[in-house]
């Protein structure tokens, strides 16, 4: 069921994006070449304690699509891994491509957003440019997220940003409605057909989320630890995502970073 917000919920959801959003931002200015994934998780973990009202959405979550509860605070995500990365021992090296996603609880109301950068200096052009069709994606998506428009709006948006730069997409995993839980009504697939499907409306919140692999759209989950989704190919994978309010007045980020 797709629930609308009011006005005031929306407001009461904006301090959960800033908390998510703002983790998200120190740690783009903080990890470098040799941190450990483990230390990410530790980090996040660390700023939900000192928050008060503040509770993982990731610990303990146990949907039909991971193997068993999940056990960590963020999902990070590197090079061929592209969703629901486990957080595990592992130092990051210069060049990798790095994915974050992260949500968490405040108060009762959730914000859900994901960042795609390259570690250290070895920058290949070529994940540059992947991770920047996730963000022009991730921005033609929120600008089609308009009252009127429609769902496949925003699918299409995205898809096309994406069929520009010659990436396949795979339409398994996509955005949802985000609220008091992280995972709610609708899917917003990464494609889908323009003025197809439910009527935008203001007080409608979704994620949404452009996840995109250089050379395959499709993904298997990692046996080691039955979550981690990774390119079938060992092509690798960048992702972009904001929290969004439908209001009258447009699409308003919800995890913005600053
Ligand atoms: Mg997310």
């Amino acid at each position: 069921m797709i629930e609308l917000k009011t006005p005031k919920e929306i407001e009461a959801m904006k301090p959960a994006g800033r908390f998510v959003g703002s983790i998200l931002r120190d740690l783009r200015n903080s990890v470098k070449v040799g941190t450990n994934l483990l230390e990410i998780d530790e980090f996040v973990h660390k700023r939900i304690m000192d928050r008060k009202g503040a509770e993982s959405c990731y610990v303990d979550y146990a949907p039909d699509f991971g193997t068993g509860p999940f056990a960590h605070y963020i999902c990070t995500s590197v090079n061929d891994a592209v969703l629901h990365g486990v957080p595990y021992d592992y130092d990051l090296k210069d060049g990798d491509l790095l994915s974050l996603d992260l949500a968490i609880n405040v108060d009762g109301w959730v914000g859900d957003s994901a960042i795609s950068w390259v570690v250290g200096t070895k920058q290949d052009p070529e994940d540059l440019r992947l991770i920047k069709c996730t963000e022009e994606a991730l921005a033609a998506g929120i600008d089609a997220a308009r009252s009127g428009n429609r769902l496949g709006d925003v699918s299409c948006a995205i898809g096309d940003v994406a069929r520009e730069y010659g990436y396949p997409i795979n339409l398994e995993f996509g955005g949802h409605g985000v609220g008091r839980i992280m995972h709610g009504d609708p899917h917003v697939p990464n494609d889908g057909r323009a003025h197809h499907g439910y009527k935008l409306r203001p007080g409608l919140v979704i994620a949404i989320e452009p996840w995109f692999l250089k050379t395959t759209d499709e993904i298997y989950q990692d046996p080691k630890d039955g979550w981690t989704l990774r390119s079938s190919d060992g092509s690798r994978g960048a992702h972009s995502e904001h929290t969004i309010a439908i209001t009258e007045d447009g699409p308003v980020i919800l995890t913005t970073r600053d």
